[in-house]
Protein backbone atom coordinates (compact mmCIF):
# COMPACT_ATOMS: atom_id res chain seq x y z
CA UNK A 1 0.00 0.00 0.00
CA UNK A 2 1.36 3.49 -0.23
CA UNK A 3 0.65 6.09 2.67
CA UNK A 4 0.99 10.05 2.85
CA UNK A 5 0.43 11.98 5.68
CA UNK A 6 -0.78 15.57 6.41
CA UNK A 7 -0.43 17.96 8.98
CA UNK A 8 -1.70 21.36 8.57
CA UNK A 9 1.09 23.00 9.90
CA UNK A 10 3.84 21.00 7.46
CA UNK A 11 1.37 20.51 4.68
CA UNK A 12 2.08 16.77 3.18
CA UNK A 13 4.86 14.14 3.83
CA UNK A 14 6.66 11.93 1.41
CA UNK A 15 5.45 9.01 0.01
CA UNK A 16 5.22 5.82 1.65
CA UNK A 17 5.38 2.53 -0.14
CA UNK A 18 4.84 -0.77 2.32
CA UNK A 19 3.43 -3.65 2.80
CA UNK A 20 -0.46 -3.99 3.29
CA UNK A 21 -0.96 -4.08 7.13
CA UNK A 22 -2.88 -2.79 9.71
CA UNK A 23 -2.96 1.49 10.58
CA UNK A 24 -2.21 2.82 13.91
CA UNK A 25 -5.19 5.04 15.34
CA UNK A 26 -6.44 6.97 18.78
CA UNK A 27 -9.79 5.59 20.18
CA UNK A 28 -10.45 9.55 19.73
CA UNK A 29 -9.73 9.89 15.82
CA UNK A 30 -11.56 12.21 14.38
CA UNK A 31 -13.05 9.57 12.00
CA UNK A 32 -14.01 7.28 14.29
CA UNK A 33 -16.48 9.97 15.87
CA UNK A 34 -17.30 12.23 12.81
CA UNK A 35 -16.98 10.33 9.33
CA UNK A 36 -14.18 12.54 8.60
CA UNK A 37 -13.49 10.54 5.43
CA UNK A 38 -13.74 10.12 1.61
CA UNK A 39 -12.66 7.39 -0.67
CA UNK A 40 -12.40 6.28 -4.68
CA UNK A 41 -13.18 3.30 -6.50
CA UNK A 42 -11.23 1.97 -9.40
CA UNK A 43 -9.94 -0.70 -11.49
CA UNK A 44 -6.77 -1.89 -13.18
CA UNK A 45 -7.41 -4.48 -15.73
CA UNK A 46 -5.30 -6.79 -17.93
CA UNK A 47 -6.56 -6.24 -21.42
CA UNK A 48 -7.29 -8.92 -23.96
CA UNK A 49 -4.59 -7.49 -26.15
CA UNK A 50 -2.16 -8.28 -22.71
CA UNK A 51 -1.67 -4.75 -21.56
CA UNK A 52 -2.28 -3.51 -18.06
CA UNK A 53 -4.45 -0.05 -18.15
CA UNK A 54 -6.49 1.98 -15.34
CA UNK A 55 -9.80 3.26 -16.80
CA UNK A 56 -9.73 7.24 -16.92
CA UNK A 57 -8.03 7.60 -13.35
CA UNK A 58 -7.68 11.30 -13.35
CA UNK A 59 -11.72 11.47 -12.90
CA UNK A 60 -11.94 9.43 -10.09
CA UNK A 61 -8.56 11.48 -8.46
CA UNK A 62 -10.23 14.72 -9.55
CA UNK A 63 -13.70 13.63 -7.78
CA UNK A 64 -11.83 12.44 -4.76
CA UNK A 65 -10.54 16.45 -4.64
CA UNK A 66 -14.09 17.14 -4.46
CA UNK A 67 -14.73 15.04 -1.98
CA UNK A 68 -12.56 15.81 0.27
CA UNK A 69 -13.04 19.32 0.14
CA UNK A 70 -16.75 18.37 1.17
CA UNK A 71 -16.06 16.50 4.15
CA UNK A 72 -13.05 19.49 5.37
CA UNK A 73 -10.43 16.91 4.55
CA UNK A 74 -7.17 18.58 2.80
CA UNK A 75 -6.87 19.61 -0.74
CA UNK A 76 -4.03 17.61 -2.77
CA UNK A 77 -3.10 18.27 -6.47
CA UNK A 78 -4.89 15.46 -8.26
CA UNK A 79 -1.90 14.39 -10.81
CA UNK A 80 -0.06 13.95 -7.63
CA UNK A 81 -2.54 11.17 -6.35
CA UNK A 82 -2.63 9.94 -10.02
CA UNK A 83 1.22 9.13 -9.99
CA UNK A 84 0.99 7.11 -6.55
CA UNK A 85 -1.89 4.78 -8.13
CA UNK A 86 0.30 4.52 -10.81
CA UNK A 87 3.38 3.46 -8.71
CA UNK A 88 1.08 1.13 -7.08
CA UNK A 89 -0.07 -0.58 -10.15
CA UNK A 90 3.42 -0.15 -11.36
CA UNK A 91 4.71 -2.76 -7.97
CA UNK A 92 1.38 -4.91 -7.56
CA UNK A 93 -0.04 -4.85 -10.73
CA UNK A 94 1.79 -7.63 -12.81
CA UNK A 95 2.25 -9.85 -10.01
CA UNK A 96 -1.87 -10.10 -9.58
CA UNK A 97 -2.71 -9.61 -13.07
CA UNK A 98 -0.68 -12.40 -14.94
CA UNK A 99 -0.68 -12.24 -18.47
CA UNK A 100 -2.46 -15.12 -19.51
CA UNK A 101 -5.45 -14.15 -17.37
CA UNK A 102 -7.41 -11.36 -19.92
CA UNK A 103 -10.07 -9.60 -18.28
CA UNK A 104 -9.29 -9.78 -14.69
CA UNK A 105 -8.94 -6.81 -12.69
CA UNK A 106 -7.54 -5.14 -8.91
CA UNK A 107 -9.92 -3.13 -7.49
CA UNK A 108 -8.30 0.08 -6.07
CA UNK A 109 -9.23 2.15 -2.99
CA UNK A 110 -7.69 5.38 -2.61
CA UNK A 111 -9.24 6.41 0.50
CA UNK A 112 -8.66 9.69 2.94
CA UNK A 113 -9.03 10.03 6.81
CA UNK A 114 -8.57 12.29 9.47
CA UNK A 115 -6.42 10.36 11.81
CA UNK A 116 -5.84 13.05 14.16
CA UNK A 117 -6.84 12.32 18.09
CA UNK A 118 -8.85 14.68 20.07
CA UNK A 119 -12.79 14.81 20.21
CA UNK A 120 -13.38 18.34 19.90
CA UNK A 121 -15.85 18.88 17.23
CA UNK A 122 -13.47 20.62 14.47
CA UNK A 123 -12.08 20.62 11.42
CA UNK A 124 -8.92 18.01 10.45
CA UNK A 125 -5.95 18.89 11.81
CA UNK A 126 -4.09 15.68 10.80
CA UNK A 127 -4.93 13.42 7.84
CA UNK A 128 -3.97 10.27 6.05
CA UNK A 129 -4.08 9.13 2.71
CA UNK A 130 -4.09 5.67 1.80
CA UNK A 131 -3.79 3.49 -1.57
CA UNK A 132 -5.30 -0.03 -1.34
CA UNK A 133 -5.15 -2.61 -3.94
CA UNK A 134 -7.54 -5.90 -3.32
CA UNK A 135 -9.08 -8.59 -4.99
CA UNK A 136 -13.04 -7.69 -5.47
CA UNK A 137 -15.16 -10.65 -5.49
CA UNK A 138 -16.86 -10.48 -9.16
CA UNK A 139 -20.65 -9.32 -8.62
CA UNK A 140 -21.11 -11.82 -11.58
CA UNK A 141 -19.78 -14.21 -13.83
CA UNK A 142 -18.45 -13.31 -17.34
CA UNK A 143 -20.41 -10.86 -18.89
CA UNK A 144 -23.55 -12.78 -20.57
CA UNK A 145 -23.39 -15.55 -18.69
CA UNK A 146 -25.10 -13.50 -15.24
CA UNK A 147 -27.77 -15.59 -12.73
CA UNK A 148 -27.91 -18.08 -15.65
CA UNK A 149 -28.00 -20.65 -12.82
CA UNK A 150 -31.33 -22.86 -12.74
CA UNK A 151 -34.26 -21.74 -10.60
CA UNK A 152 -37.14 -22.75 -9.33
CA UNK A 153 -40.52 -21.33 -10.89
CA UNK A 154 -43.71 -22.35 -9.65
CA UNK A 155 -46.68 -22.02 -12.87
CA UNK A 156 -49.78 -20.86 -12.71
CA UNK A 157 -51.11 -24.52 -12.26
CA UNK A 158 -48.74 -24.65 -9.05
CA UNK A 159 -46.61 -27.10 -11.02
CA UNK A 160 -42.47 -26.27 -10.03
CA UNK A 161 -40.17 -25.90 -13.07
CA UNK A 162 -36.32 -25.39 -13.16
CA UNK A 163 -36.06 -22.47 -15.25
CA UNK A 164 -33.04 -20.73 -16.41
CA UNK A 165 -33.00 -17.10 -14.91
CA UNK A 166 -32.69 -14.25 -17.24
CA UNK A 167 -29.84 -12.45 -16.97
CA UNK A 168 -30.08 -8.86 -14.77
CA UNK A 169 -30.88 -7.57 -11.34
CA UNK A 170 -33.75 -7.22 -9.55
CA UNK A 171 -33.94 -3.55 -7.62
CA UNK A 172 -36.19 -2.77 -4.72
CA UNK A 173 -37.32 0.78 -4.92
CA UNK A 174 -36.49 2.79 -1.37
CA UNK A 175 -38.92 3.44 0.84
CA UNK A 176 -40.37 7.34 1.55
CA UNK A 177 -38.84 7.23 5.01
CA UNK A 178 -35.77 6.52 3.99
CA UNK A 179 -33.51 9.07 1.18
CA UNK A 180 -30.06 8.52 0.47
CA UNK A 181 -29.03 11.79 -0.64
CA UNK A 182 -31.04 15.00 -0.37
CA UNK A 183 -30.52 18.70 -1.91
CA UNK A 184 -27.70 20.72 0.19
CA UNK A 185 -26.13 17.00 1.15
CA UNK A 186 -23.53 15.40 0.10
CA UNK A 187 -24.69 13.02 -2.38
CA UNK A 188 -22.25 14.15 -4.90
CA UNK A 189 -19.47 13.11 -2.37
CA UNK A 190 -18.03 9.69 -2.37
CA UNK A 191 -17.79 9.60 1.71
CA UNK A 192 -18.19 7.01 4.10
CA UNK A 193 -21.00 9.07 5.50
CA UNK A 194 -23.09 8.72 2.26
CA UNK A 195 -23.02 4.53 2.71
CA UNK A 196 -23.14 3.02 6.61
CA UNK A 197 -26.63 4.61 6.18
CA UNK A 198 -27.74 2.90 3.56
CA UNK A 199 -27.23 -0.55 4.45
CA UNK A 200 -30.05 -1.32 5.84
CA UNK A 201 -32.43 -0.99 3.07
CA UNK A 202 -29.87 -2.96 1.18
CA UNK A 203 -29.93 -5.90 3.66
CA UNK A 204 -33.45 -5.49 3.27
CA UNK A 205 -33.64 -5.98 -0.53
CA UNK A 206 -31.38 -9.26 -0.39
CA UNK A 207 -33.56 -10.33 2.47
CA UNK A 208 -36.70 -10.15 -0.15
CA UNK A 209 -35.26 -11.73 -3.05
CA UNK A 210 -33.69 -8.51 -4.51
CA UNK A 211 -30.13 -7.47 -6.12
CA UNK A 212 -30.49 -4.10 -5.16
CA UNK A 213 -32.05 -0.90 -3.82
CA UNK A 214 -33.26 1.24 -6.30
CA UNK A 215 -32.99 4.94 -4.52
CA UNK A 216 -36.17 7.22 -4.80
CA UNK A 217 -36.33 10.48 -3.95
CA UNK A 218 -39.35 12.88 -2.96
CA UNK A 219 -42.76 12.78 -2.44
CA UNK A 220 -43.04 12.12 -6.63
CA UNK A 221 -40.82 9.70 -6.48
CA UNK A 222 -37.73 10.90 -8.54
CA UNK A 223 -35.37 8.14 -9.57
CA UNK A 224 -31.72 8.77 -8.59
CA UNK A 225 -29.34 5.85 -8.05
CA UNK A 226 -29.30 1.80 -7.93
CA UNK A 227 -27.20 0.62 -4.62
CA UNK A 228 -23.68 2.24 -5.59
CA UNK A 229 -24.51 2.77 -9.48
CA UNK A 230 -25.85 4.97 -11.78
CA UNK A 231 -29.34 4.75 -13.16
CA UNK A 232 -30.00 4.43 -16.60
CA UNK A 233 -33.43 4.31 -18.19
CA UNK A 234 -34.12 4.14 -22.19
CA UNK A 235 -37.74 4.39 -23.24
CA UNK A 236 -39.86 5.70 -26.58
CA UNK A 237 -41.57 8.99 -26.22
CA UNK A 238 -45.06 9.28 -26.95
CA UNK A 239 -44.01 11.53 -29.98
CA UNK A 240 -41.51 8.28 -30.82
CA UNK A 241 -38.37 9.35 -30.02
CA UNK A 242 -35.54 6.93 -28.30
CA UNK A 243 -34.40 8.58 -25.33
CA UNK A 244 -31.78 7.83 -23.18
CA UNK A 245 -32.74 9.22 -19.41
CA UNK A 246 -30.91 9.61 -16.52
CA UNK A 247 -31.01 11.75 -13.13
CA UNK A 248 -29.11 15.09 -13.63
CA UNK A 249 -25.95 16.22 -11.16
CA UNK A 250 -27.20 19.77 -10.27
CA UNK A 251 -28.48 19.40 -7.49
CA UNK A 252 -25.77 17.39 -6.11
CA UNK A 253 -27.70 14.45 -4.72
CA UNK A 254 -26.06 11.87 -7.77
CA UNK A 255 -22.78 10.64 -7.61
CA UNK A 256 -21.00 12.24 -10.81
CA UNK A 257 -20.18 9.05 -11.78
CA UNK A 258 -16.95 7.79 -14.86
CA UNK A 259 -19.10 5.23 -16.48
CA UNK A 260 -22.00 7.37 -16.60
CA UNK A 261 -20.07 10.12 -17.87
CA UNK A 262 -18.41 7.74 -20.39
CA UNK A 263 -21.66 6.51 -21.41
CA UNK A 264 -23.11 9.75 -22.02
CA UNK A 265 -19.78 10.51 -24.61
CA UNK A 266 -20.09 7.45 -25.97
CA UNK A 267 -24.58 8.06 -27.03
CA UNK A 268 -23.34 11.73 -27.62
CA UNK A 269 -20.66 11.00 -29.97
CA UNK A 270 -22.02 7.67 -32.01
CA UNK A 271 -25.91 7.81 -31.31
CA UNK A 272 -27.10 11.31 -30.81
CA UNK A 273 -27.01 12.36 -34.32
CA UNK A 274 -26.77 11.36 -38.02
CA UNK A 275 -29.30 9.77 -40.08
CA UNK A 276 -32.78 9.19 -38.53
CA UNK A 277 -32.74 5.81 -40.02
CA UNK A 278 -29.74 4.50 -38.05
CA UNK A 279 -32.10 5.17 -34.73
CA UNK A 280 -31.00 8.35 -32.69
CA UNK A 281 -31.07 7.86 -29.60
CA UNK A 282 -31.26 11.37 -27.49
CA UNK A 283 -29.96 12.15 -23.97
CA UNK A 284 -31.93 13.53 -21.81
CA UNK A 285 -30.29 14.40 -17.94
CA UNK A 286 -33.35 15.15 -16.25
CA UNK A 287 -35.60 14.32 -13.24
CA UNK A 288 -37.90 11.61 -13.60
CA UNK A 289 -40.07 9.60 -11.41
CA UNK A 290 -41.20 5.95 -11.20
CA UNK A 291 -44.78 6.76 -12.61
CA UNK A 292 -42.88 8.04 -15.71
CA UNK A 293 -41.29 4.70 -15.95
CA UNK A 294 -44.28 2.60 -15.14
CA UNK A 295 -46.32 4.62 -17.63
CA UNK A 296 -43.84 3.64 -20.41
CA UNK A 297 -43.36 0.47 -19.06
CA UNK A 298 -47.65 0.26 -19.39
CA UNK A 299 -47.54 1.47 -22.73
CA UNK A 300 -44.96 -0.53 -24.28
CA UNK A 301 -42.85 2.10 -24.34
CA UNK A 302 -39.85 0.83 -22.25
CA UNK A 303 -36.89 -0.38 -24.37
CA UNK A 304 -34.55 -1.49 -21.36
CA UNK A 305 -33.23 0.27 -17.76
CA UNK A 306 -29.76 -0.88 -16.56
CA UNK A 307 -27.23 0.41 -13.66
CA UNK A 308 -23.69 1.80 -14.32
CA UNK A 309 -20.53 1.79 -12.46
CA UNK A 310 -17.51 0.72 -11.76
CA UNK A 311 -18.06 -1.88 -9.19
CA UNK A 312 -20.22 -3.98 -11.51
CA UNK A 313 -18.28 -6.18 -14.42
CA UNK A 314 -20.48 -6.58 -16.90
CA UNK A 315 -21.22 -3.71 -18.85
CA UNK A 316 -24.48 -3.12 -19.61
CA UNK A 317 -26.73 -5.21 -17.63
CA UNK A 318 -30.94 -5.57 -18.11
CA UNK A 319 -32.39 -4.70 -14.21
CA UNK A 320 -35.86 -4.97 -13.70
CA UNK A 321 -37.06 -2.69 -11.97
CA UNK A 322 -39.73 -4.29 -8.75
CA UNK A 323 -41.60 -1.09 -6.99
CA UNK A 324 -43.86 -1.91 -4.01
C1 LIG B 1 -19.11 5.04 -7.05
C2 LIG B 1 -20.54 5.30 -7.26
C3 LIG B 1 -21.12 5.35 -8.54
C4 LIG B 1 -20.37 4.94 -9.79
O1 LIG B 1 -19.29 5.73 -10.09
P1 LIG B 1 -18.19 5.19 -11.12
O2 LIG B 1 -17.19 6.29 -11.15
O3 LIG B 1 -18.86 4.99 -12.42
O4 LIG B 1 -17.67 3.92 -10.55
C5 LIG B 1 -22.45 5.71 -8.64
N1 LIG B 1 -23.20 5.99 -7.56
C6 LIG B 1 -22.69 5.95 -6.31
C7 LIG B 1 -23.58 6.27 -5.15
C8 LIG B 1 -21.35 5.58 -6.12
O5 LIG B 1 -20.86 5.50 -4.88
Amino acid sequence: MITVSWNFKTGWAAPELRPYGPLTLMPTASVLHYATECFEGMKFYRGYDGGLRLFRPDRNCRRMLSSAARIALPAFDPTELQKLIQKLVSVDGGRWLPKGRPGEFLYLRPTMIANGAGLGVQKPKEALLYIIAVCFPAFDGPSGTQRMDPTQVVNGNGDATVQAKKPGLKLLASREDMFRAWPGGFGYAKLGANYGPSLIAQAEAKARGFDQILWLFGPQCDVTEAGASNFFVVWRTREGKMQLVTAPLQDKTILDGVTRGSILELVEQRLSRGPADLGILEIVERKYTMGEIEEAAEEGRLVEAFAAGTAVRSNSLLWTVGLY
